[in-house]
């Protein structure tokens, strides 16, 4: 199936396969995506990324087929709380009105309850002492916001599309597209950039890349309603003698609440009841009062899911034609909440690296792969600071113990 960007004046609304209307194209570009679907750059996966990506260089012209298995709301308990590094992002590529009407709640900072005894850390001030803003919402709501940019992008066409593997030229070895089944039925899809943006467990990583994820631990989320928080507007991190609980508001009466749980934690063992022995004998008592009672309400309901926590080294991109980008590329430990801020930022980055100015033609495999390790380089002075802080902290949070706690080292977590 087809999304159709917003009808414009000259355009008709037929589909391109097989619409009895004969399509009106708005330039040889979009015919070229329908027709003969072939682009400038193919992307895998509509999320946080690949959307992001597809508006920014829609933007500069160039020509996107976005590909996305569903294009139904997604239900998930992951990317509810952007940074203000990524709020920042979203506004320089222009995408900043994503973050409206979506019920999102405004962010200050994070309330660091140790042993119940919580430190009010804020997120840093702009250069005129304005406390920087992020954001929590719910992550489909958002992704709908993003996928609609994309779709209202005259240059980018989506399709809702599974991608099972790469079209290689078995000349070269560079990859020339994506071959993909819709409605059951083999399809194929054609640009000299193909991009692999299609989340944490990437069908195509394994080929391509040299490294694979490692995951210790998962997050449990539930969504606990009309819940009292200690300090409305921050994001809450519990610690203890236990693995670290997140929580934060992520609309105007649902807050969710990611509960830490490593490989054979002996609170979570059969013997002890499980995942929902650990959040009622553990997690419960170590909540602030306040909490408690959505919470146990929450943990009646049921119905809890889970996610692994992952971590995964950025490698530098060598294969001509293709490159990873997103949770595809890179994964930290979500304890901070930095995952679409790395997305966003890596973005902007390579808007820049891949202009039309810089990169005139995409076909030229040389130069694309040049400026991918460029930024591959580049985009180390803040990620890398993101990635080894979820990591440290992670480890610090997950030993447990009496500990002390760097109020200087978490002021930094404001990206
Ligand atoms: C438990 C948990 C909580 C998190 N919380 C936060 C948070 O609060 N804040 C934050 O910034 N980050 C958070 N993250 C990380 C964040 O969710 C990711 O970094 C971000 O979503 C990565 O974006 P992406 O575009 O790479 O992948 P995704 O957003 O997952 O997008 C991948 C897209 O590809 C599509 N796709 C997959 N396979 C195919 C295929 N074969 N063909 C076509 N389409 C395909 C999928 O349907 C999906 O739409 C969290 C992660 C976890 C695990």
């Amino acid at each position: 199936m087809v999304v159709e960007a917003p009808p414009c004046p000259q355009s008709g609304n037929g589909f391109a396969n097989g619409s009895a209307k004969p399509k009106v194209y708005r330039d040889e570009a979009e015919r070229r995506r329908y027709e003969h679907h072939e682009a400038d750059v193919v992307i895998i996966g509509a999320g946080i990324a690949g959307c992001t990506l597809a508006v920014a260089l829609g933007n500069q012209g160039r020509s996107v087929i976005l590909l996305e298995r569903s294009l139904k709301e997604p239900d998930r308990i992951v990317g509810e709380l952007l940074q203000p590094g990524g709020v920042r992002a979203l506004e320089q590529l222009g995408l900043r009105d994503c973050l409206e009407g979506i019920d999102a709640v405004r962010t200050y900072g994070y309330d660091v309850i140790y042993f119940g005894n919580g430190v009010k850390i804020p997120f840093p001030s702009d250069a005129n002492d304005k406390i920087l803003e992020g954001r929590c919402f719910h992550h489909g709501r958002f992704i709908m916001c993003l996928r609609e940019a994309a779709a209202a992008n005259p240059n980018v066409t989506i399709v809702e599309t599974k991608a099972v593997s790469t079209i290689k030229s078995t000349h070269t070895g560079e990859v020339l597209g994506v071959q993909c089944q819709t409605d059951g039925k083999q399809d194929f899809y054609f640009g000299p950039l193909t991009v692999v943006a299609d989340g944490y467990a990437s069908t195509f990583r394994k080929e391509y890349l040299p490294i694979q994820p490692v995951a210790k631990s998962k997050f449990w989320g539930l969504e606990l309603i009309d819940a009292k928080l200690p300090i409305p507007g921050h994001g809450h991190v519990v610690l203890g003698d236990f693995p670290p609980i997140l929580i934060y508001q992520i609309g105007e009466h649902e807050t969710r609440i990611l509960i830490d749980i490593p490989d054979n934690l002996p609170s979570a063992s059969v013997a002890n009841g499980g995942v929902k022995g650990h959040m009622r004998n553990v997690v419960l008592p170590s909540l602030p009062e306040c909490i408690r009672p959505s919470f146990e309400a929450a943990l009646e309901k049921g119905g809890f899911r889970s996610m692994p926590n992952s971590f995964l080294r950025p490698v530098t991109n060598r294969i001509p034609g293709l490159m990873f980008l997103g949770d595809s590329l890179n994964m930290r430990h979500p304890l901070t909440g930095g995952g679409m801020t790395v997305a966003f930022n890596d973005v902007v980055l390579l808007r820049d690296l891949l202009s039309p100015e810089a990169v005139p033609d995409l076909s030229d495999t040389k130069l694309v792969l040049k400026q991918l390790s460029k930024f591959h380089w580049q985009r180390k002075s803040l990620i890398s600071v993101i990635n080894i802080l979820a990591q440290a902290l992670y480890s610090i949070f997950a030993a447990g113990g009496k500990l002390i706690l760097s109020r200087r080292l978490l002021l930094g977590s404001g990206y």
